[in-house]
């Protein structure tokens, strides 16, 4: 294959590994499960340590199975390198353990995965200060900044309600003002958006989501889109910028927020996901399509009080995801009206599973204010938008009427 040419995205997937050569014509790439790896020359060994030449090292800072993996992301976000973790929230916290210091100042969206917001706390209870913005407008984010502030991260649409930040004007006032863009990607996968394309310059993919897409398998990414440009970050210690102002970060990263913080992938879970990214715009187009059907039969059900769908004309960001992303995702949420009890509701759905994962192949169904958001009170709910009565969904790929009957039958108290 040529190496060169311009292959769609799930071709470029399919052949990554065969294209960098693999083991024994082996058409996956092999479960490497050694954590150490041998040197015949002990100088050689010397000088892979010291950077000198690539090689692996130790299985907490790099794995070749793992190391496909990162490349396979890489294409996907089309970045100049990738990292993988242990999980979505192994990726973030890296980010906070290698780039923050006490003092800093981090402008984050209130619209955010539950823990990515408990880890926010932590980190403003040591010495990091964070505001949190209402990021559907550039107006409250541009107000937040002040002179520390290192960092502003945003999601792309929110989990669990849906709100899309105002992506491309948020890139222009960071690349205006120095300051480094990190976008979660989760709820819309590179298939469906790349945040390169509005100047963010690091990617977090939770990996166990859409992109391993089978529930079987925990992981993170962190993604360096080559936007950012690193001799603007004042953080960056001297020992990480021997390379090019490009590699700085995920330099300091790899070191600090993998090697010393130790969210490292296993190599089982990283083949997990290489094979269910495969079908990740398959997937994606069906639960897309799928998420898109039940969010028109909830909004035209008389029992149903509010449904959260980008892809719904009620839904106040829908024109904006028109333009920047290819579909609307996979996740929507609703409200039942007053006195239909959501939790008998859940129980006559026979299909749609009450579980908290998302980006599965099987349709996922959770009360978000009694599960995933009962940690954090009535009152930081109600500032993110959480309706106490509010229901998550995550669509799955099941056939399409099948789907539809379900949740019909369920409302109508069959
Ligand atoms: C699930 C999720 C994470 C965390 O991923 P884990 O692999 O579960 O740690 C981060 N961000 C978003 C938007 C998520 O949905």
């Amino acid at each position: 294959m040529n190496d060169k040419k311009n292959y769609g995205f799930t071709t470029t997937i399919l052949h990554n590994d065969r294209q960098k050569g693999i083991e024994h014509g082996s058409l996956h790439k092999p479960i490497h499960t050694s954590v150490a790896f041998g040197y015949n020359d002990a100088r050689q060994l010397a000088s892979v340590f010291q950077g000198k030449e690539p090689g692996f090292r130790y299985g907490r800072q790099g794995n070749p199975t793992v190391s496909a993996l990162e490349d396979k992301v890489n294409q996907m976000e089309q970045g100049v390198g990738t990292l993988c973790f242990a999980t979505g929230m192994g990726a973030i916290g890296a980010v906070f353990q290698s780039l923050l210091r006490a003092g800093d100042h981090v402008v984050s969206s209130s619209f955010l995965f539950g823990n990515t917001n408990s880890l926010w706390q932590t980190v403003a209870g040591q010495g990091v200060d964070v505001s949190f913005v209402d990021a559907t407008e550039v107006a409250n984010v541009a107000a937040a900044l002040t002179p520390a502030t290192r960092i502003v991260f945003v999601e792309t649409i929110a989990n669990p309600r849906t709100q899309v930040a105002d992506l491309r004007r948020i890139g222009e006032l960071c690349r205006e003002r120095g300051i480094l863009y990190i976008v979660d990607n989760t709820m819309t996968t590179p298939y469906l958006f790349r945040p390169k394309s509005v100047g963010a310059g690091l990617v977090v993919n939770a990996l166990t989501k859409s992109i391993c897409g089978h529930g079987n398998a925990l992981g993170g990414s962190l993604t360096d889109t080559g936007a950012y440009d690193w001799n603007a970050y004042p953080n960056i210690v001297e020992n990480y910028k021997k390379a090019a102002p490009a590699q700085w970060g995920l330099a300091q990263i790899r070191a600090k927020g993998l090697r010393d913080f130790g969210a490292s992938l296993g190599p089982e879970a990283a083949h997990h996901i290489a094979v269910g990214a495969e079908t990740l715009a398959l997937r994606m187009e069906r639960t897309c399509a799928n998420a898109a059907a039940l969010a028109k039969l909830l909004e035209a059900d008389e029992r149903v009080a509010a449904v959260h769908y980008p892809g719904l004309a009620s839904h106040p960001q829908h024109a904006l995801c028109g333009e920047l992303f290819r579909s609307y995702g996979s996740l929507l949420s609703f409200e039942l009206k007053d006195g239909i009890d959501c939790f008998d509701f859940l129980n006559r759905l026979k299909l749609a599973i009450p579980a908290s994962n998302l980006g599965d192949t099987r349709t996922l169904i959770i009360p978000v204010a009694h599960t995933i958001f009962y940690e954090m009170g009535a009152e930081r709910r109600a500032s993110m938008g959480i309706a106490e009565s509010l229901i998550r969904v995550s669509v799955g790929i099941e056939d399409t009427a099948d789907l539809l009957d379900d949740f019909s039958c369920a409302l109508e108290g069959c």
